[in-house]
């Protein structure tokens, strides 16, 4: 395993707090994410590489790496560390900022997402991938346990948000491992979770996004009221009727597939072009 310490000693590094620099010291949790990432012969993402501990481990096993890093120090370090891995390709950028064919171009088909996630980022950047219909095969995602548990939510609990029904949509999740601050360096002040997400059957549906995202919008309103918003409001009670639910009840009463139908149903009374 990269020892961490002694690359960001050996090299005078500080690790930048701002940019969510906590590095995975932790040699067995290490080789459990790996065993997660199933990337043997894989096409692999990697976001925010840091200095290549999981990036060393994915590249010995994938077919290829392609590891985006926002901290140019990191990346002069990696090309040095992993230059035994002509597999491995380091871009230096912004993992927000990479748009999706720019992504789908660096991969032949299918490919694997593998992270740390830097937590000042964690839900914007896992929700890129699971709200997007770029093809990928499942992800392993390490984050910050309170943002874990909004993927996780079910309905009516706390942290049920459009985050928890999205993914729900496209991915089956497990929380596979739990961690202490004490497998990182330097320890964050928070315990983390890694996150394996498996692929489900369903076709992305952008309209079915905007719909959770309007039917959560005001926490307090009805789903009628919310779904006003976006929808023709002398339509709305029929559309919802339509779909076997009630106007009166709320976004966070509602499963994935709920939401399904009622984006059927707004489609099936509007037309195809209504959401
Ligand atoms: N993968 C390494 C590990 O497990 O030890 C480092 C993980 S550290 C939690 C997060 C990494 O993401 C840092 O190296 C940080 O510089 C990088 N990072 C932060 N923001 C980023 C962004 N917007 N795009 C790409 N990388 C980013």
């Amino acid at each position: 395993m990269i020892d961490a310490k002694k690359l960001i000693k050996e090299y005078s590094l500080t690790p930048n707090k701002a940019l969510g620099q906590n590095f995975l010291v932790d040699e067995n949790a290490l080789m459990q994410i790996v065993g997660f990432s199933r990337c043997e012969g894989a096409e692999v993402l990697e976001i925010g590489p840091g200095l290549g501990t999981l990036t060393n481990e994915l590249a010995g096993r994938a077919k290829n790496v392609v590891a985006v890093e926002i901290d140019k120090r990191m990346c002069e370090l990696l090309k040095r560390t992993l230059s035994g891995h002509k597999n491995t390709h380091i871009i230096n950028g912004d993992i927000l900022k990479l748009k999706n064919d720019e992504l789908t171009s660096l991969f032949s088909g299918e490919f694997i997402v593998a992270a740390n996630l830097p937590y000042y980022i964690t839900s914007q950047t896992a929700m890129k991938f699971i709200d997007s219909d770029l093809p990928i095969k499942h992800m392993v995602l390490m984050m910050q346990q309170e943002a874990a548990a909004h993927f996780i939510a079910g309905v009516k609990e706390k942290c049920y948000t459009p985050v928890s029904v999205i993914s729900n949509r496209y991915f089956e999740m497990d929380e596979a491992l739990r961690l202490s601050p004490a497998s990182y360096y330097p320890a964050p002040a928070v315990n983390s979770s890694v996150l394996v997400f498996k692929r489900k059957d369903a076709p992305y549906d952008k309209g079915l996004s905007r719909l959770i995202k309007a039917a959560f919008s005001m926490r307090r309103k009805t789903l009628k009221n919310n779904l006003s918003a976006i929808l023709p409001k002398a339509s709305v009670d029929e559309i919802i009727l339509n779909a076997g639910l009630a106007p009166v009840s709320r976004a966070e009463e509602l499963t994935s597939d709920d939401f399904v139908r009622l984006t059927e149903s707004a489609r099936l009374i509007l037309g195809a072009d209504a959401i």
